[in-house]
């Protein structure tokens, strides 16, 4: 069935070309005019200027005008959402983060994933985070929230008795402009179990308050590779949030476990974590202290360090700024460490490239006047895959140095 229903949005001259490559938005400049009048998170039709059709997708107010949910002239329905989604699952699947059968024994379980990450798996403005039976779905488009009962129609047809409830989380993505009077809570079902699995460990999972859907999925194959190096070091996990790389490190066999976050309620939530893995076990502290503070005070401490902040530029205005600061805060820290320690350290802003990033933390090196070696070169999982047409999705960056 073609769009035709849809109102036609029509291209500058000239303007058709990056969709042609399939780069899924539309920016407000090479928009010429919308027929009629349209409303925001309308489906639209994309015609070029000689009124060839060229997308379908989301329209909304902003510098980003349109998000391409589809190059094909179709009805953007439950059935299409349901085509996406059934594709999404089966790669999560092919690529092995569903570990929820009877076969998976319990150190090599996971029920947390991300099955749906936007731009990469052909659904820009929406995210999709399984944990267990529990869906947790933000919208960052106002299209995607007006579409929201169908994907949740769609997620249900898709996952079939595996999925119990969707709980809705758009609050604080959506545009307040926008006026959309969005709340928190469940679209369907609902479950009073909010723990989760991954790798064989276990998470209380704050879908309710939480940052993100409730947990950093992101930080999955890091945080595997920090169990390997962790046995007998002591460990100082910095903006610990959960507490995920501390849970690894304890079952890595760390001597000592020290977890650090500004937020009371990140350090409740990491001791928590720590006593559903690890119940009574005296190797791990945890600290609501400023970073930059305790940073001061870790003289020769610690010998396996984790700086994972939050992202210092959520735009490209903040770049300059939150290039000084990674350089600071990787600087102050390395100067600190005892010889032959290991940095795990992560930027997650999306404005902030892998050759910035990696400039940033030469200089923070050069700063603290150490031999600095790069053992390995990290980024988001597989499950967090990046559209090859739409570069910007890569956004997770890190790199584990051993400073002699
Ligand atoms: N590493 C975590 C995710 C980190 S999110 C994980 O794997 O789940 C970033 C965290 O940094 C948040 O929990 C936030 O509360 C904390 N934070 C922000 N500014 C901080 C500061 N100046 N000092 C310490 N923690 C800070």
């Amino acid at each position: 069935m073609c769009a035709k229903l849809y109102r036609n949005l029509f291209l500058k001259k000239g303007k058709a070309d990056s969709l042609g490559r399939r780069h899924p938005w539309v920016f407000s400049g090479a928009v010429h005019h919308i027929e009629g009048d349209a409303r925001e998170g309308d489906k639209l039709r994309v015609l070029d200027d000689e009124g060839r059709f060229v997308a379908v997708g989301h329209w909304q107010i902003g510098s980003i005008a349109l998000r391409v949910l589809s190059f094909e002239d179709e009805v953007i329905d439950a059935g299409f959402y349901a085509g996406r989604l059934a594709v999404a699952l089966d790669v999560r699947k092919k690529i092995g983060v569903v570990r929820t059968g009877a076969n998976d024994n319990r150190e090599n379980r996971n029920d947390m994933y991300r099955l749906v990450h936007g731009e990469g798996d052909f659904l820009p403005g929406l995210i999709i985070d399984m944990y267990g039976s529990t869906a947790v779905m933000q919208a960052h488009s106002v299209g995607m929230h007006e579409d929201r009962m169908l994907v949740a129609e769609a997620l249900k047809r898709v996952m079939g008795d595996e999925l119990k409830a969707i709980y809705y989380k758009s609050e604080t993505t959506l545009p307040y402009k926008a006026e959309l009077g969005q709340e928190n809570g469940f679209i369907h079902g609902s479950t009073d179990n909010n723990v989760a699995v991954e790798n064989g460990l276990e998470f209380h999972i704050d879908w309710l308050k939480g940052q993100k859907t409730g947990f950093f999925v992101d930080q999955r194959d890091n945080r595997a590779l920090l169990e390997s190096y962790a046995k007998g070091r002591k460990v100082l996990n910095m903006f610990c949030y959960t507490g995920g790389f501390s849970v690894y490190a304890m079952r890595g066999g760390a001597e000592l476990v020290h977890s650090v976050d500004s937020s009371a309620k990140a350090v409740d939530l990491v001791r928590a974590n720590i006593e559903l893995n690890f119940p009574g076990d005296s190797r791990h502290e945890a600290f609501a202290e400023d970073a930059f503070r305790f940073i001061e005070e870790m003289d020769g401490k610690y010998d396996l360090v984790i700086l994972d902040p939050p992202a210092f530029a959520k735009h490209r205005d903040a770049l300059k700024q939150a290039l000084r600061g990674y350089t600071r805060l990787n600087a102050r820290a390395m100067e600190k460490m005892p010889k032959g320690s290991i940095l795990f350290t992560f930027s997650c802003s999306q404005a902030v490239n892998k050759d910035q990033f990696r400039t940033a933390i030469f200089t923070a090196a050069a700063q603290a006047r150490r031999n600095v070696r790069i053992l390995h070169q990290l980024h988001q999982p597989a499950d967090h895959p990046i559209n090859i047409y739409h570069p910007e999705g890569e956004y997770l960056k890190g790199l584990v140095l051993y400073v002699e």
